[in-house]
């Protein structure tokens, strides 16, 4: 796991073990908050640790962007916290959460001591806000990559966890690519100073309006060929011939997982258009 400072008591920290996957945490005199948490219980215990033993802290908190495991299979380490979450994070962690989490346990033996950990603070459509030490966090709908994503909002920082609303490439085979537009449309008039992507590494204040540029642009000319393919009646495979260039996005961000993930958009699209 790798580790940054973002701003003053702020980190970032991205997984070397899945995907490039962030987690960040703030800490004040009244305790920390943790935003997301990593797949691997190894790499969520280094954050624990760093947080709890180097910096002496206690995690009152812990803020999950969206239901995916990614994101919330360290939930359960943080035995203190209370755990915010969309509504709908909480109904999905609680169904296909918990039944993914069985399968991945049966894979994958680095797995073994997580448990599905649900939300129990919960938003809905309005967003709320959390006060600790000079920190405010406002968490907030931004639904996109899945119809339970949430943001959060460092006010006086102008820091902005995106969860995955923002990556090397928008991944909306779980989503809805419409609400993505709208969600990252609102992002450029937020006078943000950094935006940290649910996977990758953080955007700077100079990048944020050509990212979400681009993002807009893929989902864009991704359809648009899609869109061309079911007119023409080509079957659903041959979308695997459209690279992920032709959309505008390079392939090799994410350790090349980025071309999966586009492929994956693909065929979703076709579905969502043929169905
Ligand atoms: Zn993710």
């Amino acid at each position: 796991m790798f580790r940054e400072r973002v701003s003053e008591d702020i980190y970032v920290f991205t997984s070397e073990m899945y995907a490039q996957a962030t987690a960040g945490a703030v800490v004040s005199a009244e305790g920390a908050v943790v935003i997301d948490t990593l797949a691997f219980p190894v790499e969520t215990q280094e954050i624990k640790d760093f947080l709890e033993k180097q910096v002496g802290t206690t995690v009152r908190y812990v803020i999950n962007t969206h239901y995916h495991a990614d994101h919330t299979n360290g939930n359960c380490f943080f035995t203190h916290a209370q755990v915010i979450g969309h509504k709908l994070c909480r109904e999905l962690m609680d169904t296909v959460g918990r039944s993914g989490l069985e399968r991945a346990q049966a894979e994958a033996s680095d797995l073994a001591g997580v448990k599905v950990v649900l939300p129990t603070i919960l938003l809905d459509e309005a967003p709320i806000y959390l006060h600790l030490g000079k920190k405010t966090l406002q968490i907030f709908p931004t639904p996109g990559h899945t119809a339970d994503s949430v943001s959060v909002l460092f006010k006086e920082d102008r820091i902005l966890f995106a969860g995955d609303m923002m990556m090397p490439v928008p991944y909306i085979v779980d989503g809805d690519p419409d609400d993505m537009v709208r969600s990252l449309q609102a992002l450029p008039s937020m006078g943000l100073e950094n935006v940290v992507q649910g996977h990758g590494e953080v955007i700077l204040r100079g990048e944020i309006d050509e990212a979400v540029k681009s993002a807009v642009k893929y989902l864009d000319i991704a359809r648009r060929k899609v869109d061309q393919a079911v007119k023409r009646r080509k079957p659903r495979e041959s979308l695997r011939e459209i690279s992920i260039e032709a959309c505008g996005k390079p392939r090799i961000a994410l350790s090349g997982v980025v071309t999966k993930l586009h492929t994956a958009n693909l065929l979703s699209l076709y579905d969502r258009m043929t169905k």
